[in-house]
């Protein structure tokens, strides 16, 4: 069995007392095309973050400009109101500003979170969370939004005390049921649940919107990814939010899945384990 490798050949010819000879030296070089092979991989995957990291530019560069523009626009509005004094269009202006203040402030909670989590520095603070009190507030959080779409979020199930840090199984809710709104479409209802299995919790966020594709399915919980169907690029994203979503909840032995039918809607659940029963019966 014999085995073929690349060689390099150089020849040469010498003169000697009258006599000529050529030389023919061979050196295989396996190991520079592995090594030139190993520097195009590296290449492809530097050249893949530098469009990661322009794309996330974009993003981020035109989500704060979108609410900038229109709390520019506002203001301005405001200080011409001088003369015809409306009571009505006052409240709006002043409305808007605040949505987009909160719009801003969520952006930049991700964008550290995700820093944070990319850079091991998030990590948990341990101590015992109720769930279902923790959805109501995130419920309450985002009613402005839900109400805008005029979208109903319901609660149901029982309160299931988990050990966990308090800030980031929050961060888990705002995401998922932010996400079930602004992929949903107006009046859709969106369902949350609490479920106790012994082991783990369950918490579900159903709702009945777009849906995702089985194309995209499996990417959703990718860093920057974002669908290419119009309802989504619609709406205002960065791509973070699931990344961060599964990041929590890798720290917290937790998981996720998702179950989804395009046109009808999509159910994320998410499972925590209740390691010991922190609730005495
Ligand atoms: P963002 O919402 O900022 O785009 P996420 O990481 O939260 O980023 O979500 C990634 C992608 O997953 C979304 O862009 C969208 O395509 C899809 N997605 C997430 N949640 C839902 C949902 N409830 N219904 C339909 N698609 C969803």
């Amino acid at each position: 069995g014999g085995r073929v490798v690349p060689v390099e050949v150089r020849a040469c010819q010498i003169t000697y007392h009258d006599q000529e000879a050529t030389y023919l030296l061979l050196r295989d070089v396996t190991e520079s095309r592995h090594a030139r092979e190993e520097i195009l991989a590296a290449n492809r995957k530097l050249k893949e973050l530098d469009r990661l990291k322009s794309d996330f530019l974009n993003t981020v560069s035109h989500e704060l400009r979108t609410p900038l523009t229109s709390i520019k626009w506002s203001t301005e509005s405001l200080s011409g109101l001088n003369e015809s004094w409306d009571k009505e269009t006052f409240e709006k202006l002043l409305r808007i500003i605040r949505e987009d203040n909160k719009r801003l402030t969520s952006l930049i909670e991700q964008l550290l979170s995700f820093s944070r989590l990319d850079a091991g520095q998030l990590a948990p603070k341990f101590e015992p969370v109720e769930l279902k009190d923790l959805s109501e507030k995130a419920i309450l959080e985002l009613s402005p939004i839900a109400d805008a779409k005029q979208i109903r979020v319901s609660l149901s199930g029982s309160p299931v005390t988990v050990s966990a840090d308090r800030e980031q199984i929050r961060l888990v809710m705002t995401n998922l049921i932010d996400n079930a709104i602004k992929y949903s479409r107006t009046e859709g209802p969106i369902t949350v649940e609490i479920t106790d299995h012994q082991s783990h919790a369950i918490l579900s966020v159903k709702d009945s919107g777009i849906g995702i594709n089985n194309a995209d399915i499996n990417s959703i919980f990718d860093r920057f990814f974002r669908s290419d169907a119009p309802e989504v690029r619609d709406e205002a994203g960065t791509g973070l939010g699931l990344s961060i979503v599964r990041g929590i909840l890798d720290t917290h032995s937790g998981s996720i899945d998702v179950t989804s039918t395009q046109g009808q809607g999509s159910e994320f659940r998410v499972s925590l384990p209740t390691t010991q029963k922190l609730e005495s019966s």
